[in-house]
């Protein structure tokens, strides 16, 4: 509980197509500072995502289950700050990287500040070990045939094996 009883909420978005060591690292630090996390999976229908939403809703809540209700996993589609204004949180929560990372979160947070003032965005660097990880990268090494067991967590690594397996077969 934070300061007066209240229930301090904050949104963690993002694509999480996989969700990496990276990702789970910055819900496990953010957990440290609010009771309870949203890890919020954009629906852009754009993208072409190796992980379907459903799956990757199952996945991320298998990661977290020991938490119980203090993580919760949704998807959303449309703007970030209606989906933050659907929810009992005004924090959302973005990870750093690199400098190359600074001006498109900078610009999204503007954004997002301009549409709805009340929402604050917080970023927490990566840790150094895992700033070389991405979801891309993950997605490139392991449809390759890779090892990727040090850059996701266990439940993402074997269901990537699987993705894997499946994709060897159709060729
Ligand atoms: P998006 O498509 O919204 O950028 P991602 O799934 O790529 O979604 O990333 C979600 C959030 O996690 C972003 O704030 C991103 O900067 C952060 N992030 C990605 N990889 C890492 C990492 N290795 N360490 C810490 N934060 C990361």
């Amino acid at each position: 509980m934070g300061k007066k009883g209240r229930d301090l909420t904050a949104v963690f978005p993002g694509s999480f197509d996989p969700f990496t060591n990276g990702h789970a690292d910055i819900v496990e630090r953010s957990l440290e500072i609010f009771d309870r996390i949203i890890i919020g999976i954009l629906h852009n229908p754009s993208k072409n995502h190796l992980f379907s939403e459903e799956e990757r809703v199952a996945l991320i809540s298998k990661q977290f289950a020991r938490y119980g209700a203090r993580v919760s996993v949704v998807s959303f589609s449309g703007l970030l700050v209606e989906f933050v204004e659907s929810t009992k949180s005004r924090v959302v929560i973005r990870g750093l990287r690199a400098v190359s990372d600074y001006d498109y979160e900078a610009q999204m947070a503007l954004v997002n500040r301009r549409l709805s003032p009340r929402i604050e965005t917080l970023f927490l660097t990566a840790r150094e070990e895992h700033s070389y990880i991405s979801s891309t990268v993950v997605k490139q090494v392991a449809l390759l045939g890779g090892d990727v067991s040090d850059m996701v967590p266990a439940v993402i690594a074997t269901a990537l094996t699987r993705k894997y397996k499946a994709t060897q077969k159709d060729r």
